[in-house]
């Protein structure tokens, strides 16, 4: 069990507090009208699942029921930090450690022009 921070409620809780909401800072596919099945299908299902810092989204289900970045690694449990969706942005994209997961977003062909 951890411990996470929720950014809106400045409540520092054990993990059951909290429902796992996924990867963070999915990119949807440009044109979702002209997006393939395959695009789609990428888009909906496909994630990065690294060994180490990943950056996902959590709710606070008992609390104030919102949703927020975090930073955690998968191997070990640690939480660099949570920050609400609009503040973690920018870190999210400058961090080093989350090239691997914007990769693996960019390989797909969701980006761009539609297939
Ligand atoms: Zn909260």
């Amino acid at each position: 069990m951890f411990q996470l921070h929720c950014p809106h409620c400045a409540a520092l809780r054990d993990e059951e507090e909290f429902s796992y909401a996924g990867q963070a800072y999915l990119v949807r596919p440009a044109q979702p009208e002209a997006a393939s099945d395959d695009v789609w299908g990428d888009y909906l299902f496909k994630r990065a699942n690294p060994k180490g810092w990943y950056w996902e989204q959590w709710q606070h289900t008992a609390g104030c029921r919102k949703v927020f970045a975090v930073k955690r690694n998968t191997a070990t449990y640690e939480v660099a930090g949570t920050w609400t969706l609009d503040a973690g942005k920018p870190l999210y994209l400058a961090d080093p450690d989350a090239a691997p997961q914007r990769d693996a977003q960019l390989a797909l062909p969701t980006q761009g022009a539609a297939a």
